[in-house]
């Protein structure tokens, strides 16, 4: 294997519903893949709103201007060997795609995680007390309630869950990450 391959940088890409265990995931993977010498870089989506994209909303150009934002860093990042976690919402498949065409461009890899519950399930678990609200009218344009989620139609990974265990999901993620070759690094250095 080239070193140039050894030392490829990725977007890991997360999208699904608020609750749906993006912040849970990101938080699960980052030591482990440090623990495999991958130098590490977070994006979430709640924490990008405060600094990033601070002054956005929630319409659809708004949203997408912040997609743009998160991909654009993630872009400049992972061409340089990081191995970037973003977690954001990211409902528009188009705006996905572009930033996946914009990372792959710059020869990263982008891989892009679905993390799918259902509806039901994430209203009864709301564990930041939005989809009460959302529902109730309190707060417009929330996703999967009174705003659109255009699914991915092929991610690289598909975690469910309201069915997996978050060992079980971020195994899953790891194990697809090591089919890819994007763990190499590790045996690198190893
Ligand atoms: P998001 O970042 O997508 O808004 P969070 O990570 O904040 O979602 O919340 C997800 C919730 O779901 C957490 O309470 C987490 O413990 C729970 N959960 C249960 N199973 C899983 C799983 N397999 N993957 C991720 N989170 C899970």
């Amino acid at each position: 294997m080239s070193q140039q391959q050894v030392e490829r940088g990725f977007t890991l890409w997360f999208t699904g519903l608020s609750g749906a265990g993006k912040t849970t995931l990101t938080e699960a993977l980052v030591p482990q893949l440090r623990l495999r010498g991958i130098a590490v870089e977070v994006l979430d989506g709640d924490e990008v709103r405060t600094n990033l994209s601070k002054g956005l909303g929630f319409s659809k150009e708004d949203r997408d201007a912040n997609i743009r934002r998160i991909g654009y860093v993630s872009r400049l990042l992972s061409r340089n060997g990081v191995g970037v976690i973003a977690a954001a919402i990211s409902p528009y498949r188009e705006i996905r795609d572009e930033v996946r065409a914009s990372v792959e461009a710059d020869g990263a890899a982008f891989v892009e995680v679905y993390v799918k519950a259902s509806l039901d399930a994430l209203i009864a678990r709301d564990v930041k007390g939005l989809y009460k609200k959302a529902l109730a009218g309190e707060i417009k344009q929330f996703t999967g309630v009174s705003d659109p989620y255009e699914e991915p139609v092929r991610p690289e990974v598909v975690v469910e869950s309201d069915r997996e265990t978050v060992e079980e999901s971020a195994a899953k993620i790891l194990s697809r990450l090591e089919e890819l070759q994007l763990l190499e690094r590790a045996r690198a250095v190893r």
